[in-house]
């Protein structure tokens, strides 16, 4: 039974909900803030207080927290249709024209998509997929997955397993058979000397003993980020994907790209993999896909898993897995506009427009004593605040750091991320540069202020 008599919205909150992601002792200091609504790239919580979001939520809120394109496709497809799942040789019209548009702005020159309510469910999905088509060609030893440490796949047993991050040792995990690869971030893990296409060619050397050593013929699949995100917004070293794709094409590992950050424009194209100069066999994608405005994931297949997926599942008639809700025609009817409003309506635009004016002002902030680096790619960016900066020393981590300066810019009205030591943006794509403006003035005063107590 909840306690209706408690009588602030924060104690309420405490009373009855388990937090997830949360650092519990800045609960127990300031209270969860509570939100209400937003309108274009602000939240305003249960007091009035106004808050530029400069994580667009939580990646996904590109469009901004009010777009009223996408919350009239939903009313619609409300009022027409409100739900339907894709089982039994069923589907709504909305995820056979989502699929079709998905496939049509994916780098692949044809594929299939699968539907999910998840990034981590995608991910999921994706490796029962590979794990089925090793059972069906004969290869049922072929179940490792390769990743990366800090790479970041999700919190399902599996995804969990497929992410490279000390706090899953809480639960047990990862599963056996997930293999962590170095985490290619030169500016942090390049040897003294080592120049960063030594460091790169490190990175691929890496690859190719762990498939030898493994087997190759025991290795399902490799799943990265092009650029990665709850890591600590961290892009691969010069010419990484160059040199790993290669070598997974030569043992006939497939490579999914993770873009459920990535995708639809964050790093100014489409695609995370064509601002790096791939195709994968296969792509992850949520978030932006429905600009946050309905929970839903896909995996998007290419040419040759499409066939090799078609195939195994005609043997036995049948793909046994989906969700209840995937494919769901009102998830799918925002994903068609979301598409749509990101692509045509000038959303993608304004990223390549504003990530000149993004990564001046990630510059200006990093030469600051405390900031080591600044990092990113299109609107998605960080600092890393270090103790030392020629040393690249980090602070204590009893000092929370990066959660101190996370607090600092909410009470200046600012949210921003904590990961790690460093500080994450990733702006919604409907930023202006007085916003943009505004998020460097907020976040400069916190920097200032924490650095004055703790350096
Ligand atoms: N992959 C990546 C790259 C992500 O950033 C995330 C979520 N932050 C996920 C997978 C998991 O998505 P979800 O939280 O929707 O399960």
């Amino acid at each position: 039974m909840s306690d209706q008599t408690l009588n602030s919205w924060e104690a309420r909150a405490d009373a009855n909900s388990f937090y997830g992601f949360t650092d519990l002792p800045t609960i127990k200091e300031r209270g969860t803030t509570v939100l209400t609504h937003g309108k274009g790239a602000y939240v305003y919580d249960v007091h009035g207080r106004e808050f530029l979001d400069a994580n667009s939520g939580l990646w996904n809120m590109v469009a901004g927290f009010d777009h009223p394109g996408l919350i009239a496709a939903a009313k619609a497809q409300y009022d027409r249709f409100p739900g339907y799942h894709a089982f039994f040789g069923r589907m709504s019209d909305q995820t056979v024209m989502l699929s079709e548009k998905l496939v049509e702005v994916s780098p692949f020159a044809r594929g299939k998509v699968f539907y999910t309510n998840s990034g981590s469910e995608a991910n999921d999905t994706m490796v029962k997929m590979l794990w089925f088509l090793g059972g069906a060609e004969g290869k049922p030893q072929r179940r490792k997955i390769l990743t990366r440490t800090n790479g970041y796949h999700g919190v399902t047993a599996v995804s969990a397993s497929m992410t490279g991050k000390p706090y899953n040792s809480v639960f047990g995990l990862p599963l056996d058979g997930f293999i962590h690869l170095s985490c290619p971030h030169y500016w942090r893990f390049g040897k003294d000397g080592e120049t960063e296409t030594q460091f790169t060619a490190r990175m691929a050397a890496e690859l190719e003993e762990t498939i030898l050593r493994e087997g190759a013929d025991t290795i399902a699949g490799f799943f990265a980020e092009p650029v990665m995100g709850a890591g600590g917004v961290i892009p691969p070293s010069a010419g990484y994907f160059q040199a790993v794709q290669p070598i997974l094409k030569k043992y006939g590992i497939p490579l999914i790209a993770d873009e459920v950050i990535t995708g639809f424009g964050r790093t100014g194209a489409t695609w995370g993999c064509q601002t790096y100069d791939f195709i994968p066999d296969a792509i992850i994608s949520s978030k932006n896909l429905t600009a946050g405005f309905f929970p839903m994931g896909a995996v998007i297949l290419g040419p040759e898993l499409t066939d090799r997926l078609q195939a195994a599942a005609d043997a036995i008639e049948e793909f046994p897995h989906g969700f209840t809700a995937s494919g769901h025609p009102v998830g799918c009817a925002i994903a068609l506009k979301a598409i749509d409003v990101v692509m045509n309506e000038g959303l993608a635009e304004n990223v390549r427009t504003l990530t000149p004016l993004f990564e001046e002002g990630l510059k200006r902030l990093s030469e600051k004593k405390n900031i080591g680096e600044w990092r990113g790619k299109g609107l998605m960016g960080a600092l890393e605040a270090v103790a030392d900066k020629d040393t690249k020393r980090p602070f204590d981590g009893s000092l929370s750091v990066s959660e101190r300066i996370a607090n600092a810019c909410t009470d200046q009205g600012l949210i921003c991320r904590p990961l790690g030591q460093a500080v994450v943006l990733c702006p919604p794509f409907i930023f202006t540069p007085s916003d943009m403006d505004k998020m460097f003035d907020r976040l400069e005063k916190a920097l200032d202020g924490v650095f004055a107590e703790v350096a």
